[in-house]
């Protein structure tokens, strides 16, 4: 297991979209567990390869106080999302320290394959649904402040540049 880095906004990589994943090797284990573990230390709720630099559809979740319901989604898809919208607080390992509030369906089904290549479905709300729209974005290219204003977007990126100059 190890540790990896997590792009930062406004990273053009994070832009990239992801493929799907044909066959869940070791690589692909191995990459799952690493995120997961990169997850937990950062820490945070939910991690897509694509911020690690790996543009493939892959993704983890653990919404979970005691850090034991880990969920590792290969090639998610949404299915279908309530027209009932919900507006939360988000926030994101790629754009540290910076937290708004974000539209999303209140209630989601995801169909998706685990480690074992396994077909799923999970249907979810509230937290975990946001977190599921929030993390396939990443694997489309698209990170949370692009739901913001243009203006707001300006300013979140000159105050990542001057955090970025601090702890250059
Ligand atoms: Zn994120």
């Amino acid at each position: 297991m190890a540790l990896l880095p997590i792009l930062r906004f406004p990273d053009p990589r994070l832009r990239t979209r992801a493929a799907p994943i044909p066959e869940i090797d070791n690589g692909i284990r191995r990459l799952a567990g690493d995120m997961a573990e990169t997850m937990y230390e950062a820490p945070g709720i939910g991690l897509a390869a694509t911020q690690v630099d790996v543009h493939k559809r892959l993704i983890v979740i653990d919404i979970s106080e005691t850090h034991d319901e880990l969920l590792t989604l290969i090639n998610p898809e949404i299915l279908e999302c309530s027209a009932e919208a919900q507006v939360g607080e988000e926030g994101c390992l790629s754009v540290p320290g910076i937290y708004d509030k974000v539209e999303r369906a209140e209630r989601v089904s995801v169909r998706y394959l685990d480690l074992d290549g396994k077909v799923c479905l999970v249907q979810a709300e509230g937290l975990l649904a946001v977190c599921l729209q929030h993390e396939i974005d990443h694997l489309d290219g698209k990170v949370f402040v692009e739901h913001l204003s243009q203006l707001k977007q300006l300013r979140i990126k000159a105050k990542l540049a001057k955090q970025a100059k601090i702890t250059a």
